[in-house]
């Protein structure tokens, strides 16, 4: 027994539950609020945001923190609680707290000028606030930077602890050399995709009914979870019995179908936390990729996947007769699997996908670490979406201003994105080798895959990162080509590239 940690429990605890409470409020804004609380709200939510930061940030936490520190006594998980907590306090401890308000001021500033300058189609309305931004990030990464640790791997390694720009220099170059070549091949390609039934005027009824048979499907607890609608999709939790996702319904069947499968792959890491971990500070994913490698895991490969819908697929007739009641599997599952090169990342399929994290990975490591400047991104983005999708945004509301990242000031974050779908390949190609994956999808049986990555994957949240979980489940670190590979034999079958 630590009597430190005890101690130190209760400030946690405390912080937890106002973390839990700010979480309903976000959700509840997203989803059910009325139009005229947001004010007010906001007032409450200044307020438990300040008694949150309060709580984990004073003068006898760090005593707590440190007396913890020194402490043999504390079991893996208490020492893990101790360890997130102190790098937490070290990181706002070295940025001066005048600067870190203004800076807090800046981007909130920031997201309503990008929205403005977004709608006008205008990026030198954005550029003198963006530029402030880049600043203060490469102000506060200097801070953090220890042992001539470079500005952008102070950012990388907020959302990926592990990865730094090295070992991301190295899965950029692979998807430019084996993925850009692959999407002029398909592009290429004589093989016409016909997807056109994926678009109609489908009911918010019917969008629900098959959403909800779809996450159960993919087995989504609706004891344990609820599910509404908002005007983009995702997934927030309480603790791993309270975990809320939303979706959107829309003209297109395949945006409405994959986004329940994404969420439900998100909400499944959040049940399947360990009870010991659920609501302290390592009671979430190991890592931002790691979050979104099981989302897209359940989206693509499950989710895209022939062998997943054979069970299912008259359900989905049956609920969008004049669709698909004359669309057989095979055209259904070619349609949801269509690659094209387009202007907006988050449209993009399977596989454009990366080559839209990659332009954005040279653009953010340019402007950090390189001689890119603010005012030349519209022109150095339209050039990179030539060279690697062939096509040029002709305004930056498709370009460079499509994304709110970096009105927010998180650069290093777009990375984790890409990773997520890598780690999920890697992933893939190991189970393989342990179980009949597509046979189990064709049986219905998809608690069995559920079961192995709760066990491998979800229940040590975040008492390791995502390159030891890469590791001790496929007894390799993060490899990228089994990406490639994915990427290879699943376009090269869809789109005839060998003959
Ligand atoms: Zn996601």
């Amino acid at each position: 027994m630590s009597q430190a940690f005890d101690e130190l429990k209760q400030y946690l605890d405390r912080a937890m539950a106002l973390q839990a409470a700010l979480q309903l409020f976000e959700w509840d804004d997203a989803t059910a609020a009325p139009k005229e609380a947001g004010k007010l709200t906001s007032n409450v939510i200044r307020i438990l945001s300040g008694e949150y930061f309060q709580a984990v940030n004073n003068e006898e936490v760090k005593r707590l923190v440190k007396a913890s520190r020194e402490d043999e006594s504390l079991t893996p998980i208490q020492a893990a609680q101790v360890r997130e907590l102190s790098e937490e306090l070290e990181k706002l401890s070295c940025i001066p707290k005048e600067e870190y308000q203004d800076f807090a001021r800046l981007t909130s500033e920031a997201t309503r000028v990008w929205e403005e300058a977004k709608e006008a189609n205008d990026f030198l309305r954005f550029a003198p606030t963006l530029k402030q931004v880049v600043e203060y990030q490469k102000k506060f990464a200097g801070y953090r930077a220890k042992d001539g640790q470079r500005k952008y791997d102070v950012m990388l390694n907020d959302y990926e602890p592990g990865f730094h720009m090295e070992l991301l220099d190295r899965f950029f170059d692979t998807i430019k050399k084996e993925v850009v070549p692959l999407l002029k091949a398909v592009s290429e390609s004589k093989v016409l995709v016909r997807d056109d039934f994926l678009t109609g005027e489908f009911s918010d009824e019917q969008q629900e009914r098959i959403g909800r048979f779809l996450a159960e499907y993919v087995g989504f607890d609706f004891a344990k979870g609820v599910m509404a609608v908002s005007a983009h999709p995702f997934t927030t939790n309480l603790h791993n019995k309270d975990v809320r996702m939303t979706t959107h319904y829309n003209h297109n069947l395949d945006s409405s179908l994959f986004s329940i499968i994404h969420e439900t792959g998100h909400a499944l890491y959040e049940f399947g936390i360990g009870d010991d971990l659920t609501q302290t500070l390592v009671g979430q994913g190991a890592s931002m990729g790691m979050h979104e490698s099981q989302s897209r895991f359940f989206e693509n490969i499950i989710g895209r996947n022939k062998s997943f819908w054979i069970p299912i697929y008259e359900t989905l007739q049956e609920a969008f007769p004049e669709a698909l009641s004359e669309i057989g599997l095979d055209l259904f599952v070619n349609a949801v699997n269509k690659a094209e090169p387009g202007f907006i990342r988050t449209e993009a399929d399977e596989l454009t996908y990366s080559l839209h994290i990659l332009i954005r990975y040279e653009l953010e490591k340019e402007l950090i670490e390189g001689e890119l400047s603010v005012e030349d991104l519209p022109r150095v983005w339209a050039d990179k979406y030539e060279a690697y999708l062939g096509i040029r945004p002709e305004n930056v509301r498709e370009g460079v201003l499509q994304d709110i990242h970096w009105s927010q000031g998180s650069f290093g974050y777009f990375p984790s994105y890409a990773l997520g779908s890598a780690f999920g390949a890697q992933l893939y190609y190991h189970m393989k080798k342990e179980m009949d994956f597509e046979g189990l999808l064709e049986e219905g049986r998809l608690e069995v895959i559920r079961e192995y990555l709760r066990e491998h994957i979800h229940k040590y949240g975040k008492l390791k990162d995502s390159r030891t979980i890469l590791r001790d489940i496929t007894g390799e670190d993060f490899n990228p080509d089994y990406y490639v590979m994915y990427l290879k034999e699943k376009y090269g079958k869809l789109y005839r590239l060998d003959q």
